[in-house]
Formats: structure tokens, C-alpha cells, sequence
């Protein structure tokens, strides 16, 4: 008897889209003292596991800090004023490398929450093409 399988929810049912992101992702910032969710970056921006590191930056070029949760690397140049801060470490390091292929300085990675540092030298853009995949070195 129970035959059919067109069975409808009720109409109070509220069906849920296939792809509902149950869980939108949120950042807080203590300096604004404020919460968002990323609906806008998934969304709007199709942002997908970006999405935070996109809010965290446009946080940054909007306000002039990093909400709560970006952990930033920081490239620090040693001999001139230039740096960057990245959300990535292969950013970060990006730029070092960059900067130091440019220019022969030496440029210091470190993370904003251990403190660990790299130092990227002059030349160590040869190496990183093949640690690509894994930049745990710099030899
Ligand atoms: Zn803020
Ligand atoms: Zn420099």
C-alpha cells in the first residue's frame, strides 16, 4: 500500500536546496568589535575555501587590519622598508623571493603567532621552484 514514491513533505516542510552550506563560516574582529558571516564571499564572490583569506584581505584593504582569525605572514625586507602581509606562507614567501631575485636583499618570513622566521637570501629563487609542493626548506 505504501507505494508511493512521490511522497510530498508537507508543505510546512521547509526543503532544504541541494547545496546548502550548513555551515557558513565566520570571522569576528575584535577591533571592530563586530561578527560576519561569509555568506557574501561564498556567494557573491564564489570565493569557496578562499572565501576566508578573501574576507580577511578585503578586511584588511577596507579597514587597515586583519580580522581575529587571520594568523598573517609577514615578509620583512632586511635592508630596505618594502614588506608585505600575506595569509599565506607561500605568499609571503612568494614575495621574498621575488623581492630578493629583484633586488639582492634578504627578506624575513615569519608568522604572526609562532614567531618562526625564514630568511629567504638572494638566489634561493632557484630552490623554490622544486619545493614548490613542500617549502618546509631552503637549501
Ligand atoms: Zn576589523
Ligand atoms: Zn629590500
Amino acid at each position: 500500500m505504501a507505494d508511493d514514491p512521490t511522497t510530498d513533505p508537507p508543505d510546512d516542510a521547509t526543503p532544504d536546496p541541494p547545496d546548502a552550506v550548513d555551515d557558513v563560516p565566520t570571522i569576528s574582529c575584535t577591533r571592530c568589535g563586530r561578527e560576519w558571516d561569509l555568506t557574501y564571499e561564498l556567494d557573491a564572490l564564489v570565493a569557496g575555501n578562499q572565501s576566508v583569506e578573501q574576507f580577511a584581505l578585503d578586511h584588511k584593504r577596507h579597514t587597515g587590519h586583519f580580522p581575529d582569525d587571520a594568523a598573517t605572514w609577514l615578509a620583512r625586507c632586511r635592508h630596505c622598508p618594502e614588506g608585505v602581509e600575506r595569509l599565506s606562507r607561500r605568499a609571503a614567501r612568494r614575495w621574498a623571493e621575488v623581492h630578493a631575485r629583484h633586488t639582492r636583499h634578504s627578506v624575513a618570513v615569519s608568522h604572526g603567532t609562532d614567531g618562526e622566521e625564514l630568511l629567504v637570501e638572494p638566489g634561493d629563487w632557484k630552490a623554490s621552484a622544486r619545493a614548490e609542493s613542500d617549502d618546509d626548506g631552503r637549501f
